[in-house]
């Protein structure tokens, strides 16, 4: 799967210098969700912040690990259990009936559904910059979304998981649809809260007004 993402990454950046643009664009963008108060700061990424290229190469085995649940070595592990309970929440939300009452679940369903249903979930370190992130996702795979230890177990003024995994999930979506410009901040952290408001009444506060969670 993920080489399949990558060939079909690969393939956009060759089709079309708009289409590139459009993805570098997005490709400097960088999600910390939850903990809830956290910023994100493109600049942040692009000044060295996350890491994100430190991690990979000091952990290239846990960075491809297929199960995807190792954190990174020596650093605090993620709770697989909970983990894997959350995405199966997750699943178990975008796939009943229910959700669809949802009208951000409605205006992704198609990209939330296919990433439920064939989920590239892994644990992760917080970025070295936001050490209370609970959730983020790559600039380099915005199909993947990263769960911190905090994110996998609800602590650390994380929320719970499912709705961590949901919010990457939306911000995920958002991110790999090229055909739309890209959206400012607020308002996709509007669209990623505001999932997790509709589908669980979590983080409403936050759907409502980003700023005050601290966007
Ligand atoms: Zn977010």
């Amino acid at each position: 799967m993920k080489s399949e993402r990558e060939t079909t990454e690969s393939s956009r950046l060759e089709s079309s210098s708009s289409e590139t643009d459009a993805y570098y664009y997005r490709a400097r963008y960088y999600d910390a969700s939850p903990g809830r108060f956290l910023t994100e700061d493109p600049v942040g990424f692009l000044s060295g912040g996350i890491n994100f290229y430190e991690y990979v190469e000091n952990s290239p085995l846990s960075f491809t690990d297929p199960n995807g649940l190792q954190a990174q070595p020596g650093g605090a592990c993620c709770d697989d259990k909970k983990l894997k309970r959350g995405i199966k929440q997750v699943q178990d939300a975008f796939a009943n009936a229910a959700a669809t009452k949802s009208a951000i679940f409605q205006k992704y369903a198609k990209c939330l559904q296919k990433l439920a249903n064939d989920p590239d979930v892994k644990c992760g370190p917080p970025p070295k910059n936001q050490p209370t992130a609970c959730g983020y996702h790559s600039p380099l795979s915005p199909s993947t979304t990263f769960i911190t230890p905090n994110g996998s177990t609800g602590q650390g003024g994380c929320g719970p998981t499912k709705g961590t995994i949901a919010h990457e999930m939306v911000h995920s979506c958002i991110q790999n649809d090229l055909a739309q410009p890209p959206m400012n901040t607020i308002d996709e952290e509007k669209q990623a809260y505001g999932i997790e408001c509709q589908l669980w009444g979590l983080a409403c506060n936050c759907a409502r007004d980003p700023k005050k969670c601290g966007y």
